[in-house]
């Protein structure tokens, strides 16, 4: 399959309420330009460096999403062009996001990760922490970030019953602390969560944003 029809075969499955990263990490910009002329205008990358690159090179229509781990020192090189950052999880992150925003006289879109798999690897708050930090109102001193809304990651496992509890858990916690945080804050509704395997199911448990690699554009060679 190409990926062209790659991605007419996905868009099949997402309702207008949902908008598709694609998610162009390791790929080239060649491939990438093949998804563009399909329409999609929206990727995701997750290194610094790569995603620059790909920047200055490729149409400026393009909206960058970032949705790998950042670390602080590096947030200054894609603060100038990001339109997402998916990834949050850590208010020293929002902080410095904050910081350079500032600089550059811009307000950066943020989602706050949260963990919600059981497994080791995935980064992101607790929905304890989440609810312990919006409480603080904090937030309000970050002039220059604007949250957008929560992004979480399900467990890599076979087991849909269990990823689609890890959905729900995410969609609930969106709901709880829109009401109780949020309530007025127009620009806080995304939840951002799905990827190749599981994105069917994150769609019906409300997600407002799936990342899409792989059934894009083939797997990644690291
Ligand atoms: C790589 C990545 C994806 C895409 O994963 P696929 O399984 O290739 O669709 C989505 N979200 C995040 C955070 C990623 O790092």
């Amino acid at each position: 399959m190409s990926i062209q029809n790659n991605i007419n075969a996905i868009r099949l499955h997402i309702p207008s309420r949902a908008q598709l990263v694609c998610v162009s990490k390791f790929h080239s910009n060649n491939e990438i330009m093949e998804a563009y002329q399909v329409g999609e205008r929206i990727f995701g990358e997750s290194k610094v460096q790569e995603m620059c690159d790909k920047h200055e090179t490729l149409p400026k229509d393009i909206q960058w999403h970032f949705i790998g781990h950042l670390q602080t020192n590096k947030i200054k090189y894609i603060v100038p062009f990001v339109e997402l950052i998916h990834g949050v999880d850590s208010i020293k992150l929002l902080e410095e996001i904050n910081k350079q925003a500032q600089k550059s006289d811009k307000k950066v879109k943020c989602l706050l990760q949260v963990y919600i798999a059981k497994e080791d690897s995935k980064f992101g708050f607790t929905a304890e922490e989440l609810v312990d930090f919006l409480k603080q109102d904090i937030l309000k001193d970050f002039e220059h970030v604007s949250v957008c809304g929560l992004m979480g990651m399900a467990t890599f496992t076979d087991d849909k019953i269990q990823i689609r509890n890890e959905f729900k858990s995410l969609k609930s916690l969106f709901e709880t602390v829109k009401m109780e945080f949020f309530e007025n804050i127009a620009e806080f509704k995304e939840i951002s969560m799905g990827m190749s395997h599981d994105f069917q199911i994150a769609i019906d448990e409300g997600s407002t944003m799936v990342r899409i690699g792989s059934s894009i554009f083939g797997a990644r060679n690291y």
